[in-house]
């Protein structure tokens, strides 16, 4: 998907601030973070929401979710952290590759938008 902007940030075409990568996954610092700690946890395979999540994949995601408990504890969030994934345009999403915000740092409304 040489016209994704998430798949260009994995390939290195476009600049990120890397903070994990393994051969099934790449997280980085989101650009306009919304909470002292915002990074972008990603599939390398281009997978477009979570709404296009399948048997066939599935694995992949569940690996996304062995990784975020890494991350965390790397940036030290030790009070928590809130994992969101936008899918479509009534959620807000902006970018058609899925991939899972981490927020923490600060604490987040009671309210889950
Ligand atoms: P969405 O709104 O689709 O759930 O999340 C997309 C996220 O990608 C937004 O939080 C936005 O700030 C972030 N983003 C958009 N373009 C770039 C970019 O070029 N680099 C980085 N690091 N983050 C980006
Ligand atoms: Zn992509």
């Amino acid at each position: 998907m040489s016209d994704c902007l998430f798949c260009r940030i994995i390939a290195g075409e476009i600049p990120s601030s890397k903070v994990y990568e393994d051969e099934r996954c790449f997280a980085f610092r989101d650009i306009n973070p919304q909470a002292p700690t915002h990074i972008l946890v990603v599939p390398k395979e281009h997978i477009a929401s979570c709404a296009d999540v399948t048997a066939d994949n599935a694995a992949l995601v569940a690996h996304i979710f062995t990784v975020i408990p890494q991350i965390a504890a790397a940036e030290g969030l030790t009070g928590g952290y809130r994992v969101v994934s936008n899918a479509g345009p009534d959620a807000g999403q902006t970018v058609p590759h899925l991939h899972f915000h981490i927020l923490g740092g600060r604490r987040m409304d009671d309210r889950m938008a």
